[in-house]
């Protein structure tokens, strides 16, 4: 069995209507960072979990 010890885990946050794109080791900055990019431009962002 394999267990992740020590979150490996990455958040890839990518504009789909421009070229914003950024990857985050936090859930929380890659959610602030897409609302902030929402509110302020309307664009649609999506927010992918790398494993
Ligand atoms: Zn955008």
């Amino acid at each position: 069995m394999m267990n992740h010890s020590g979150s490996k885990r990455r958040y890839h946050v990518v504009c789909r209507e421009c070229r914003l794109e950024r990857l985050f080791n936090i859930v929380d900055d890659a959610d602030s960072l897409e609302r902030e990019h929402v509110l302020e431009t309307g664009h649609r962002v999506a927010v992918e979990r790398i494993c």
